[in-house]
């Protein structure tokens, strides 16, 4: 495990990447969880038919996943597009202005603590060896050889979403339509704890409130959902 009750200092840029993908796939299933278990508490609440349920919960998955993906998709691309166009630039900046070049990296790193001497000997030194990724990282704090991929991060979302959707729409649809309610709510507000923990896990933040706020979240979405379904079918909608 990673030690993370330690602020999380980026040292590492591979751990860091990694965290925040992991971090991204707990929030996108708690998303999946919250919104579908709304839905199909919500369409309960007005009917007990087990296809229209299902009806319900599927279609909710699918669409929250697919959104979920198309944003993510549009987001990353836009983030990736202007990296890009930033590397294209330093590119021609050190090819055009190569001295005044080695000045910016020479006071960039001075501004980080280095000695104007030591400054200038290793801008000199980054230079020699990649002038571009040096430029890259330490002006503008990115990796040219890990731009993130926009499909990558649109499946990972789109997964992540459905992984936690799926919980609400087997636990209203599988259980005998007695308990289907109680055991949906249960399963909800159990996987709301752990994803709500775990979240707070990796951003190293205190656990107890991240759990309240994420379960108190839930249960206020699956009140309000159950309550407009019930109106509806009370008056017969
Ligand atoms: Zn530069």
């Amino acid at each position: 495990m990673t030690d993370v009750d330690t602020p999380h200092e980026p040292h590492d840029q591979g751990m860091s990447t990694r965290l925040n993908w992991l971090r991204a796939a707990v929030l996108g299933a708690n998303d999946g969880i919250v919104s579908t278990a709304g839905l199909v508490v919500g369409v309960a609440g007005a009917t007990g038919e087990r296809s229209t349920l299902l009806t319900a919960g599927l279609a909710g998955l699918l669409a929250g996943s697919m959104s979920m993906a198309a944003g993510e998709y549009v987001s990353v691309s836009t983030q990736r597009a202007s990296e890009k166009a930033a590397l294209a630039q330093e590119k021609r900046e050190l090819r055009e202005q190569p001295a005044a070049e080695l000045d910016e990296l020479t006071e960039l790193l001075e501004a980080r603590g280095l000695s104007a001497d030591v400054a200038r000997e290793a801008a000199e030194q980054l230079t020699q060896k990649d002038a571009l990724r040096a430029h890259a990282r330490v002006e503008l704090g990115i990796d040219p050889d890990e731009l993130m991929n926009p499909w990558h991060a649109a499946w990972a979302s789109f997964l992540a979403f459905t992984v936690g959707a799926l919980l609400p729409l087997l636990a209203i649809v599988l259980p005998p339509s007695s308990v289907r309610l109680y055991v949906t709510v249960g399963a909800v507000l159990a996987a709301l704890c752990l994803t709500g923990w775990w979240s707070a896990r990796l951003g190293a933040a205190p656990t107890g409130p991240a759990v309240l706020r994420n379960v108190l979240g839930g249960a206020l979405a699956m009140a309000v959902t159950y309550g407009a379904g019930s109106l509806l079918g009370a008056v017969g909608v």
